[in-house]
C-alpha cells in the first residue's frame, strides 16, 4: 500500500504539525486558547484535503471542528474519527523539564501538554488520510472528523451536538479518540467504557459543632453518614441497592474469551500500588473479568469533625462523602439515583442529602461487529500483535455516540501506557505515532472494502 510508504517519507511534516497544535495552548477548564485552537485544527484538515467547518452550540460552549471528505470509489461507507483538541491544565508547572507547551523533540520523543492526549491521537488520524489522498487521490471509505473542545472538562455539551447535528455526523463506524499501547508495545483495542454516577451524601445534625460530651444527647452526623454508607455494599464490593443489577447481562461467551487471552500481571499490579490482595480476594480471571464488566461504589472523600494534629474533643455539626459508582451497560444513571434515594429512605436514613454531580451511562460495542476485526486485523498488521480489551474500566462520552447515532464504536491509538498524559512532563512517541497512522490507512481501508 503506497499510503504507508507516504507516511514513512513525511514523518518530518507530522511532526511539524503536531509541534504546531502543541505550541497552541488550548485549556479546557480556563477557557485558554480554545478559539485560535479550534481554527489551527480547521485549517489543518483544509491543508490535509479535507473540507472543513466550525460548529457551535450556544455562547460560552467550545465550537467542534468538524470535517469530511465523500469517497469516490466507496460512497456508501462512513468512517467516523472523534477526537478532541483541548487539553489538561499544565500545572504544575515547575515540574516540567521544559515549557509544557514547547512541543520540543528529544530522540523519539516529542513533549509537551496534549503531545499524546490528544493531539498526538488526532494527528494520525489526520495524516494516514493525508496520506491516502495524496498516493491514490481518494479514500478508500467516506472519512468525517468530529473534534470537540471539552473532552478534558467531561464533554459537557457532546450530546447536545450530537442531538443538534445528528445528521451530519451519521456514519457506521467510529474510531475512538484514544487508544492505549502497553509496555510490550501491544496496542490495546477497546471496546466500551463503563458509565459513572458521581454523588454527594450529606448529613446536617446541629447547627454547629458541639463539646463532644454531649454526645449522649446530641446525634453525630459522622456515625449516621458511616451507617448509611455502610448499607450501599458489601466488603466483596457487592452493590446492595435493590434493583442494581436488574438490567445487567452476564458477559457473553465471546467477551469471556477475549478476557481470559487478555494479559495482566497480578504481581506487577499489586507491587505497583503495594497492596496485597484485591477486592473480594479476587484473583485470576475473576479480577480481570471485575476490571472490565464489575460495577462499583467508591468512597472518594470523606469530611466530617477534627482531622488535624493532636486530639480535639468534637461532635462535628454535619459529615459529607463523595461516592463514584462505575456503571456497567444497560444501567440507566437516572434509574439508578432514584434506587439509590429508595434504598436510603428504606434503610431509615431520610435525613441523608443527595447531590448528584455527573451521570453517564456505560458503553460497549459488540466484540463480534465486524468492525472489530478490521480493526484488529489492521492493528496485528502494523504491530505485530494487539489485544482485544472489552471495556475500558475508566469512563468517556461513548454511550452518546452508541446512543444518539447508533454507531459502533472501537478505541485504538498511540497513547504509550506511561506517556505522563495529564502531567508534567507529557509526550508522544514518534515511533508509535508512525505505527499508529499507517494503523489508520489500514483500516480505513478495510472497513471500505468490506
Ligand atoms: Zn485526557
Amino acid at each position: 500500500m503506497n499510503a504507508l510508504k507516504h507516511v514513512d517519507n513525511h514523518m518530518d511534516v507530522l511532526i511539524t504539525d503536531l509541534q504546531k497544535l502543541i505550541q497552541q495552548p488550548s485549556v479546557s477548564a480556563k477557557n485558554e486558547g480554545i478559539e485560535e485552537c479550534a481554527k489551527l485544527v480547521k485549517s489543518l484538515l483544509e491543508s490535509s484535503g479535507l473540507k472543513s467547518e466550525i460548529l457551535r452550540l450556544k455562547k460560552g460552549v467550545a465550537p467542534i471542528v468538524f470535517a469530511e471528505i465523500k469517497s469516490k470509489s466507496n460512497p456508501h461507507k462512513t468512517l467516523m474519527f472523534y477526537n478532541h483538541y483541548d487539553v489538561q491544565p499544565a500545572e504544575p508547572f515547575d515540574l516540567w523539564n521544559d515549557p509544557p507547551f514547547s512541543g520540543i523533540r528529544k530522540g523519539n520523543k516529542i513533549f509537551g501538554r496534549g503531545s499524546t492526549d490528544d493531539k498526538g491521537e488526532l494527528i494520525t488520524r489526520i495524516k494516514a488520510v493525508e496520506a491516502c489522498l495524496a498516493t491514490t487521490g481518494d479514500v478508500p471509505c467516506n472519512i468525517k472528523f468530529l473534534i470537540e473542545g471539552e473532552e478534558e472538562t467531561g464533554s459537557t455539551h457532546i450530546e447536545e451536538y450530537l442531538k443538534k447535528y445528528k445528521k451530519k455526523f451519521s456514519n457506521d463506524g467510529v474510531i475512538w479518540e484514544f487508544g492505549y499501547v502497553d509496555a510490550k508495545n501491544r496496542p490495546i483495542i477497546g471496546l466500551g467504557m463503563k458509565g459513572l454516577l458521581y454523588v454527594e451524601l450529606s448529613v446536617k445534625e446541629s447547627i454547629r459543632d458541639a463539646h463532644s460530651s454531649l454526645a449522649v444527647l446530641i446525634k453525630n452526623p459522622a456515625w449516621r453518614l458511616i451507617e448509611a454508607v455502610n448499607t450501599l455494599r458489601n466488603s466483596d464490593g457487592k452493590i446492595l441497592i435493590k434493583d442494581w443489577y436488574k438490567e445487567v447481562s452476564p458477559l457473553s461467551k465471546n467477551d469471556l474469551k477475549i478476557i481470559q487471552k487478555e494479559p495482566f500481571d497480578e504481581n506487577v499490579f499489586k507491587k505497583e500500588f503495594g497492596i496485597k490482595s484485591f477486592v473480594g480476594n479476587k484473583r485470576g480471571l475473576n479480577a480481570k473479568k471485575a476490571l472490565v464488566g464489575e460495577a462499583t461504589c467508591n468512597i472518594a472523600g470523606f469530611v466530617s469533625g477534627y482531622t488535624g494534629d493532636g486530639a480535639k474533643t468534637v461532635l462535628p455539626g454535619s459529615a459529607l462523602v463523595k461516592i463514584d459508582f462505575r456503571l456497567i451497560p444497560n444501567m440507566d444513571p437516572k434509574k439508578q439515583v432514584i434506587r439509590l434515594k429508595n434504598h436510603l429512605k428504606s434503610k431509615g436514613f431520610s435525613e441523608v442529602k443527595i447531590k448528584i454531580y455527573h451521570g453517564e451511562a456505560a458503553a460497549r460495542t459488540n466484540s463480534s461487529n465486524p468492525f472489530v476485526s478490521q480493526v484488529k486485523s489492521a492493528a496485528d498488521q502494523i504491530f505485530g500483535n494487539s489485544i482485544l480489551n472489552v471495556s475500558n474500566a475508566g469512563t468517556g462520552p461513548m454511550y452518546s455516540f452508541v446512543d444518539i447515532l447508533k454507531s459502533p464504536c472501537v478505541s485504538i491509538g498511540s497513547t504509550y501506557m506511561f506517556s505522563r498524559i495529564h502531567s508534567p512532563n507529557e509526550f508522544a512517541r514518534i515511533d508509535l505515532l508512525k505505527k499508529t497512522t499507517k494503523c489508520i490507512c489500514l483500516i480505513m481501508e478495510n472497513f471500505g472494502k468490506n
